[in-house]
């Protein structure tokens, strides 16, 4: 049995408050994990206050978790005790469907989330990274390499492998010119990655003092979205566009971008519907809108093996874990540079 610490939502209007549980002895196929970090991904707040519906409570966020190996079972091959390791958004899923067969566990349609996922092993819910422990089947297990910065790698375990998984799957690379919307915690991860893939980047901001941050970040050229002249002047420009943007906004001028045959990928899932968009934007240059939810576990461990040689991290403001009812307000209010990494080492004494 492993005694654990945790933070959990307890109400979907209420701040996140201290919770215990235990796990039970790990099975042969399991590793037992001591967190070390937890990014707070918008999902988490999103969950925690239940904008998507169907949250169970109490709920344990967290599926940036990033650790080390305290214990493993004895059929595990792949991990040691002491070994660095993550777990992303997903804990479990079928093994047996097309989707599994094909390494894309996330669109497997009884995939188990990493919280709030029904799970029959611990005959509860799902408790995720804002947790001093997490066990987990070695399967979901991702290797972290060597020499990478801990706390700034966590956020790779969603945010990273969420942009990765489309910029790899439409084989964006030097031939393309690609536009990234958005510059949160998604989006500046992804132009980090996309420029390593070789694209020629523009990223598309309704904030103008982060022009100069996308630069430095790698970004070829930066295009304020609320000037209408600048929007134009990139219209059937671009080959590709990841949209990372969850807030409800108007899609026209984002497709009047595209080539022909250019293709847009929404990886943001807003609380409330995007205007649909005019279809004759889709009709008259063959444009595609496409969606993509995370990545598969041989991906992830692509995604950070590319990472680690592109030497790619996330931008992170590391908390500690009292500090999370305010760090999720300033997730909503976009003042975070570009992700909140909780050191669970603060968890003990939060308590
Ligand atoms: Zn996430
Ligand atoms: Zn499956």
């Amino acid at each position: 049995m492993i005694k654990t610490q945790a933070y959990a939502a307890y109400r979907a209007d209420e701040p996140l408050k201290p919770f215990h549980f235990d796990y039970p002895a790990i099975k042969p196929n399991e590793v037992a994990i001591d967190i070390l970090y937890c990014g707070i991904c918008h999902s988490d707040v999103h969950s925690s206050r239940n904008e998507w519906g169907g949250a169970n409570y109490p709920m344990v966020p967290g599926h940036e978790v990033l650790g080390r190996v305290r214990e493993v079972g004895g059929d595990v091959k792949k991990f040691h005790v002491g070994d660095i390791v993550g777990v992303g958004c997903l804990v479990g899923s079928c093994q047996q469907c097309s989707e599994c067969a094909d390494g894309l566990e996330q669109y497997c349609d009884n995939q188990i989330f990493t919280y709030n996922s029904h799970s029959e092993r611990f005959n509860r819910v799902t408790y995720g990274g804002y947790a001093t422990h997490i066990v987990v089947d070695e399967h979901f297990v991702l290797s972290i390499p060597e020499g990478m910065d801990l706390a700034k790698t966590a956020p790779l375990l969603c945010a990273g492998i969420t942009v990765y998984s489309p910029l790899r799957h439409w084989n964006v690379g030097p031939q393309h010119r690609i536009g990234i919307v958005g510059l949160g915690g998604l989006g500046h991860v992804a132009v980090k990655i996309a420029r390593a893939m070789g694209a020629h980047v523009v990223v598309f901001t309704t904030s103008e003092s982060k022009a100069k941050e996308a630069m430095l970040l790698g970004a070829h050229e930066v295009v304020f979205s609320k000037d209408r002249v600048s929007m134009e002047g990139h219209q059937n420009s671009l080959n590709f566009i990841l949209n990372t943007v969850a807030a409800p906004h108007d899609i026209d001028p984002y497709l009047l971008l595209l080539k022909r045959d250019g293709v847009i990928v929404f990886v943001g899932l807003p609380s409330e519907n995007h205007p649909s968009p005019y279809i004759g934007n889709l009709i008259f240059k063959r444009r595609m809108m496409a969606g993509s939810l995370i990545g598969g576990i041989k991906e992830t461990q692509e995604m950070l093996n590319f990472c680690a040689e592109h030497d790619i991290t996330a931008d992170v403001e590391i908390i500690s874990m009292d500090y999370v009812n305010q760090a999720y307000d300033r997730v909503v209010s976009n003042e975070v540079k570009y992700r909140f990494v909780i050191d669970m080492s603060t968890l003990k004494s939060a308590q």
